[in-house]
């Protein structure tokens, strides 16, 4: 039977389909929930951390795998009665499609339930090749729900694995670590809001959030902290979409966090008009313990900036390097250079920006590389540039595809790309390997080869996994 539900929880927009009934039983045995994260940009899960306490407090005793970081344990998923795959970004989504097949050998029946934002904008695809249940929005309310409902439809007293201890989490050394020069530390991982206020055209998140953020709850999120610097964590990632949506309730959440834990150091992800605006504060964060910002700058072209409604100039980015830089905290700019709107000269523009502002070592090297994804619901469908190019949607990668009018671009983006995964593997320089993709648009725009330049280009602490997608 197919049964199809789209309902709103807590003014959020959840999407929660059910495809099929099957045979829930022994819902609160240990281990017989079990959540799966696949890839969450090499931080400990919030997508297992939150759920996994909601499910906790609400009296099951869930099971967790992390596949970056563990090996699928197939007993775990062989005696589940629910699994919940993570998918709140594209490579996590690819990977949780993978995972479905295995799973499906191991254990035909189980009810498989995807959640996250990527689950949301594939649930059609994804209820019509083995999904039961897809979620997005205010997740872990919404997997209460449903394994509460699945666990009322059959309780079954016999237990198929009475004496199952539940693990831990990974540890924290597990994952990327905060590195400047030689300091090395341990990260935990928060979020003070869910979703954004903001509506940029090529995010995932406006089409499940609509322009509306949520505060997660002071106590939550210090309690969040707290446990993990009881497990060694001496530096925070705040990982909000953008942590200035509500600058005062991150603000107060970072004075309660420096009160309790004066050492503990800190990054987050803004927007550069955010920056502008709430400029008084950088002096503060820098007090706190902030050691970088990450804001999505994407382009330095006005035509690009405008499709991608981001509400910011070249001019604008400056600016906001002299408010960072200015406070002590280092600010690393995260770039789309590959869209079907950027040229050659704008990607030669970005290169020659970033030497001219010394910031080699303040852009991870795979942003060079970055290729604009078009997921289904996307905004930028809404677009007339785009609807002039009339996209075509490949169900294989979950993105609408594109290809640029000027060859060169798709040229260079095989060949950036190729570049960047080569000198990752062989540990070179991230100077070496920048002036090399310079030279490459150089050339292919019939330019002199850059000068390497002899001043020495900022350090810049930042986090060891470099994929911000
Ligand atoms: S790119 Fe950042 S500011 Fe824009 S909608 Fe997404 S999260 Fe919000």
């Amino acid at each position: 039977m197919l049964v199809t539900v789209a309902y709103s929880v807590m003014t959020c927009y959840p999407i929660y389909m059910e495809t099929a009934k099957r045979n829930p039983s022994a819902m609160r045995t240990p281990g017989a929930v079990l959540l799966i994260s696949c890839y969450e940009l090499g931080h400990r899960p919030i997508g297992l951390t939150r759920p996994l306490r909601a499910l906790e407090s609400a009296g099951f005793s869930p099971d967790t795998i992390d596949i970056a970081v563990e090996t699928l344990d197939t007993e775990k998923v062989s005696r589940a009665e629910f699994i919940g795959i993570s998918v709140p970004m594209h490579t996590a989504l690819r990977l949780g499609v993978h995972l479905l097949q295995r799973i499906r050998e191991l254990n035909p029946d189980v009810p498989i339930c995807m959640y996250g934002l990527y689950a949301g904008l594939n649930a059609d695809y994804l209820l019509s090749h083995g999904v039961d249940y897809c979620i997005s929005g205010e997740v872990s309310t919404q997997l209460v729900e449903l394994v509460q409902s699945l666990a009322k439809k059959k309780h079954t007293k016999a237990q198929k694995h009475p004496t199952i201890t539940i693990g831990k989490l990974p540890a924290l050394e597990k994952y990327a670590q905060f590195e400047d020069k030689d300091e090395v530390r341990t990260v935990g991982y928060t979020e003070t809001t869910h979703g954004c206020k903001h509506l940029c055209t090529h995010c995932p998140i406006p089409p499940v959030y609509n322009g509306k953020f949520f505060p997660v709850q002071r106590d939550t999120v210090l309690d969040e902290i707290q446990k993990q610097v009881a497990e060694g964590a001496t530096h925070i990632t705040f990982g909000d979409p953008d942590f200035l949506n509500g600058p005062m309730h991150g603000l107060r959440i970072l004075r309660a966090m420096h009160e309790i834990c004066p050492d503990l150091t800190f990054d987050f992800t803004t927007k550069i008009e955010h920056i502008l605006k709430h400029r008084k504060h950088f002096a503060e964060f820098a007090g706190l313990g902030c050691r970088f910002i990450i804001s999505a700058v994407e382009s330095l072209s006005d035509k690009a900036l405008t499709i991608l409604e981001k509400h910011h100039t070249r001019a604008d980015v400056e600016t906001a390097l002299e408010i960072v830089h200015g406070a002590g905290i280092a600010l690393r700019p995260t770039w789309v250079p590959f869209t079907p709107w950027t040229t050659l000269d704008d990607y030669l523009e970005i290169l020659e920006f970033v030497n001219t502002h010394r910031l080699v070592y303040h852009v991870d090297l795979v942003q060079y590389a970055v290729r604009l994804l078009i997921p289904p619901g996307s905004y930028l469908l809404n677009r007339p540039e785009t609807k002039a190019l009339s996209f075509t949607f490949d169900q294989t990668v979950f993105s609408y595809m594109w290809s640029h009018s000027d060859p060169r671009m798709d040229e260079l983006h095989k060949t950036v790309n190729a570049l960047v995964e080569k000198d990752a593997r062989t540990d070179v320089d991230t100077k070496d390997t920048f002036y090399r993709i310079w030279e490459l648009a150089a050339d292919m725009k019939g330019q002199p080869i850059p000068k390497r330049r002899s001043v020495l280009h900022l350090p810049a602490p930042r986090i060891t996994e470099a994929w911000f997608c």
